[in-house]
């Protein structure tokens, strides 16, 4: 069975449509196949418009509503989790992503058993220069501090196998960043080109600033590099300044008293002052960071859950 998991964030526009697409694109080709919708805490209708679809296909349909917003992280955490299938495919509610390149996927790990997980990637990237460069620099630079892989245009857009999920999901981390966790588990991943469609309806839920986050997230995430920056640079500060130092002395020793070097003590007052707030907050973001792992608290919560299987147990239990 295939699982498609689809993260929803207020698209009370575009689930119905994601859901007659799939079920047009699936046709004959994939039968055996569940979609399991979370519902990532919307304040607009999606979650009534999930629950109408399954009514009316609940053979098909999963839905998990979580209490609040928790990320599209956590989304696809949930829906891996609930998935029941031999396959799971990671998908966006915004028709964004094709559900007939499911089925291209699913041709290409079924017709060779070495392979585990299908990514699409962006053939080219649909948005502007400026962003395309943005992100392709924080490609190259998190590639360079970090010993797993990134791959630049790879989405979250991915189907694997069963073996690749359970590993996907035994990563119990509480700040998720799942292009580091899905190189992170290995596995023999297949890459196949794909065309970003426009968003059916809504508006993109990311913006600079998110993104900018997004990628510190996933640096602090997969790499301890701004940890030993912090210590590089120390050591280089400390070395110049032994330098300045001799030659100071060598100047005393030369020609006698200096006029006093009130401009230089300032600057490197700043300078090394700048420097110890930098480290400090570099620490800051690795300790918060293992602080809301100590904690423990939960990726998600539920608020509800409608599927199938578990009308089947409660029916047993009575
Ligand atoms: N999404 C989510 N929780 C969030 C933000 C987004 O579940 O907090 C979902 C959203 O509904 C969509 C997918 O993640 O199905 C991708 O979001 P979006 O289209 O905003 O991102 P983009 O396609 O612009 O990268
Ligand atoms: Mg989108």
């Amino acid at each position: 069975m295939l699982s498609l998991v689809v993260p929803c964030y207020n698209e009370e526009d575009n689930v119905e449509d994601f859901y007659n697409q799939t079920v047009y694109a699936f046709d004959s080709k994939i039968k055996d196949f569940e979609i399991v919708f979370v519902d990532d805490g919307s304040s607009d209708k999606t979650l009534d418009k999930l629950k109408k679809l399954y009514d009316g296909d609940k053979c098909h349909i999963q839905v998990l509503s979580f209490s609040r917003n928790f990320g599209k992280e956590a989304a696809i955490y949930a829906g891996l989790k609930n998935a029941r299938g031999d396959y799971a495919c990671i998908i966006d509610a915004d028709l964004q992503q094709r559900p007939e390149v499911v089925v291209e996927m699913m041709n290409v790990i079924k017709e060779d058993n070495t392979v585990d997980c299908v990514t699409a990637y962006q053939a080219e990237r649909k948005e502007n220069k400026f962003m395309s460069a943005l992100k392709s620099s924080f490609y190259k630079i998190i590639n360079k501090m970090s010993e797993v892989d990134f791959v630049n245009g790879a989405s979250d857009f991915r189907l694997m196998n069963r073996k690749m999920i359970d590993a996907v999901i035994s990563m119990g981390e509480y700040h998720r960043f799942s292009k580091g966790i899905f190189s992170f588990v290995g596995f023999n991943t297949k890459f196949i080109p794909y065309e970003v469609q426009e968003r059916k309806s809504g508006k993109s839920k990311w913006n600079f600033f998110k993104l900018l986050k997004y990628a510190i997230e996933g640096i602090i995430s997969f790499s301890s590099f701004p940890l030993k920056l912090s210590a590089y640079v120390g050591f280089f500060s400390a070395f110049v300044s032994v330098i300045y130092l001799i030659l100071v002395i060598i100047k005393r020793l030369a020609y006698g008293v200096d006029v006093p070097g009130y401009a230089s003590i300032v600057v490197l007052v700043l300078f090394l002052g700048g420097l110890q707030l930098m480290s400090f907050g570099i620490l800051g973001e690795y300790m918060s960071k293992v602080y809301d792992q100590v904690k423990g608290r939960p990726i998600y919560i539920l608020k509800e859950h409608l599927s199938e299987d578990l009308l089947r147990n409660e029916e047993k239990q009575q």
